[in-house]
């Protein structure tokens, strides 16, 4: 991979801000008058670590990728947004991805004046690498991937996602955000084996952090220091590295959380079938499923007047009259149930 190639000439030529706390990292130091904050209101008076170091070494004890080849952004959507601005060359590059997924990466890419390429996925919302292929040209410079996809749940096939790896010369961004809740071997394992791929994590799912906005991406080192180049130099406060390290330190509650999703999900989704609204129930591996239903809208709006809020996606390609559903707790899936079971159409 020719990576100067890919990325955009200002980028590449970009002398980066240097914030104070960057430059000075020998340890020793006590007294800070180096940054103009106050000295008053300890720890939130001092900027954090603008390369969240303590923060790389937990997530690599998790993940098992090395420090020099993560980025931590605020949420995975700052990824997606700095893979868009380090690659892609307003109103001239064009990126590609897979129809329907993800909302993001088409907002992403139209806020940056960027073409967006969607393919529509094939039968059972499978890949066909070869089409994607087809939408390519000379200024396609990203794929983007999401497996398990949303809005649909299922993962995408291997073959199909090496054969886009090994023939597609600009990057390959896999979106693993919901890859906790999948038995597939996940691809940030890959990430030697593969120089132009840009692997996404998220603590927003199965670690229970939404609230805190830590997304992960992982690939070369010489992609991470072109995304820490470009993004603001705090973009992960400390409260949030603070939260992020305490979280990863319950390794074992989050499993457990999975665990009770999984049957939660197992469940939901049988009494799901059972339901004469229901006509189908499609196969996921994640923490949602998708489902087409009679009247998808009529019950979406039914349901809020429960007082449930699931996702309406009927106006999704691929996905007339599918509602998205999130798997709760028991209690929250069985309010769902009950709720559907007094559903008048
Ligand atoms: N990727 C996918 C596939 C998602 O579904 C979502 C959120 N719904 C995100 C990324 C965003 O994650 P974050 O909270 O880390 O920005």
């Amino acid at each position: 991979m020719n990576l100067q190639a890919l990325v955009r000439p200002n980028i590449w030529h970009l002398t980066p801000y240097s914030c104070a706390r960057q430059e000075y990292s020998s340890g020793h130091a006590t007294v800070f008058l180096d940054a103009n904050e106050s000295p008053y209101n300890a720890p939130l008076n001092r900027y954090p670590d603008p390369l969240q170091r303590e923060l790389k070494q937990a997530v690599e004890r998790i993940k098992g990728i090395p420090e020099a080849n993560t980025f931590l952004g605020n949420g995975s959507d700052e990824a997606i947004d700095l893979v868009l601005r380090v690659f892609c060359e307003p109103g001239v590059d064009n990126v590609t991805a897979i129809s329907p997924t993800y909302g993001m990466y088409e907002v992403c890419a139209h806020i940056n004046n960027v073409a967006y390429r969607p393919v529509t996925l094939g039968a059972g919302f499978s890949l066909e690498a070869e089409r994607v292929l087809a939408a390519t040209d000379a200024h396609t410079k990203v794929i983007f991937l999401c497996s398990p996809n949303n809005p649909t749940g299922n993962t995408l096939a291997r073959e199909e996602v090496d054969k886009l790896l090994e023939r597609f010369t600009g990057i390959v961004v896999m979106d693993e955000a919901y890859s906790d809740f999948s038995a597939q071997r996940p691809y940030r394992l890959d990430l030697t084996a593969h120089p132009n791929l840009i692997v996404l994590n998220t603590l927003s799912k199965a670690w229970a952090s939404a609230a805190i906005r830590l997304g992960m991406a992982f690939a070369g080192e010489e992609i991470i220091e072109l995304m820490n180049r470009v993004k603001y130099p705090y973009n992960i406060s400390l409260p949030t590295q603070q939260e992020a390290l305490a979280i990863l330190g319950r390794e074992a509650q989050v499993k457990e959380w999975v665990q009770s999703i999984l049957a939660e999900r197992t469940r939901l989704m049988a009494a799901f079938a059972r339901l004469p609204i229901c006509q189908e129930v499609f196969p996921t591996e994640a923490n949602f499923f998708l489902t087409r239903v009679d009247g998808a809208t009529r019950i979406y709006r039914y349901l809020i007047a429960c007082g449930i809020v699931v996702r309406d996606r009927s106006r999704v390609e691929l996905c007339g009259n599918a509602l998205r559903i999130t798997i709760g707790t028991p209690r929250e899936n069985d309010a769902l149930l009950d709720a559907l079971k007094e559903y008048k159409a």
